[in-house]
């Protein structure tokens, strides 16, 4: 990648009448995502981000990678996180191991997390993230004062479906011969009841408006039923029942884009999953017998068909919307 691909951190042109999108990715590696039900090789670390940074490149689209700190450990992860961030890429916290049951850590155990995290991707880029996201959105007001307190500007794990409990439960069955530390997912159980839009939280209540030294920035949930827009039901419900949601959420952006106040956007949230073929074989052949554990949908579709998918996903959130990085957008909160 040379200074040629460097992407612009915010491709907004003076004026324009175009809502705001933010555009980020969760790095989770098949080992992340599986756990100790996986006991195939693993690459997707690298292979997944150079094929989505390839395929940036037709857009020039800024993107937030939220990732995990341990993956930095080898020399080739830290290359190509280096050559993303000096492309004009954000790179930020997912913390260092992915605990899932984020939000159960004791105080010393979270602060560890991060810590590790941030030396990590200082190590790598040069830079400590500002930003974070929790393992499976598993956060609570605990982690959000701790971040405002470690100078983070913004958090990104708030995810205010009203599908919350339904999403829970079916996390738990999922992952049934799981811990239950790894079966826990979606943070506080108030949480459903968040802004949708970015706001600064209250110490205590993560849920509420308050004035915590921090901008949460909650994942694209629509207008009134809240229904989870991003990656996951992209691939899950297929392209045609996931354009009514985009289409609302478009609406809503555009239609508060002239009103006072910092313009709402379109957090939208991906997956690495999205971006690898699943290991030569098939993905089954590398699962220990009789693991119960979470698989997205995405993993089960060839690499090819999910690149198409996305080719014609993210010419239309281009052509619909200016695209700005995760700590830009915490910036327009920030005053
Ligand atoms: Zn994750």
């Amino acid at each position: 990648m040379g200074k040629a691909d460097r992407v612009s951190a915010e491709s907004v042109t003076p004026g324009s009448a175009k809502p705001l999108a933010a555009v980020s990715m969760d790095v989770d590696t098949l080992t992340t995502l599986l756990g100790d039900a996986y006991t195939g090789p693993d690459d997707t670390f690298c292979r997944g981000l150079e094929t989505c940074l390839t395929e940036l490149a037709r857009w020039r689209l800024p993107v937030t990678f939220f990732v995990v700190g341990r993956d930095l450990s080898a020399e080739p992860a830290r290359q190509i996180v280096r050559e993303m961030a000096q492309a004009g890429h954000e790179i930020a916290s997912h913390s260092f191991t992915h605990p899932q049951g984020f939000r159960q850590l004791r105080r010393d155990e979270k602060e560890m997390e991060l810590q590790r995290a941030e030396e990590s991707i200082h190590a790598a880029t040069g830079n400590a993230p500002v930003g974070f996201r929790a393992p499976g959105w598993n956060v609570d007001s605990e982690t959000t004062a701790i971040l405002a307190g470690r100078g983070y500007r913004y958090d990104s794990s708030v995810f205010p479906t009203l599908l919350a409990p339904l999403l829970k439960c079916a996390h738990w069955w999922a992952n049934r011969t799981r811990p239950p530390a790894a079966r826990t997912t979606l943070g506080d159980p108030n949480i459903f009841r968040a802004p949708r839009t970015a706001y600064r939280p209250d110490r205590d209540h993560i849920w509420k408006r308050g004035r915590l030294p921090l901008i949460e920035i909650p994942i694209a949930t629509t207008p009134f039923w809240r229904l989870p827009c991003y990656g996951t039901t992209l691939f899950q419900i297929g392209e045609s029942r996931f354009r009514p949601l985009y289409d609302r959420i478009r609406r809503e952006c555009l239609a508060s884009a002239s009103e006072p106040g910092p313009r709402p956007a379109f957090v939208f949230q991906m997956h690495l999953a999205e971006w690898v073929d699943a290991p030569a074989g098939g993905l089954n052949r590398h699962l220990r017998p009789g693991a119960r554990t979470y698989i997205p949908a995405a993993l089960r579709m060839p690499l090819a068909a999910k690149r198409d998918i996305y080719r014609r996903f993210l010419t239309t959130l281009c052509g619909d919307f200016d695209t700005i990085l995760m700590k830009d957008l915490a910036s327009r909160f920030e005053g």
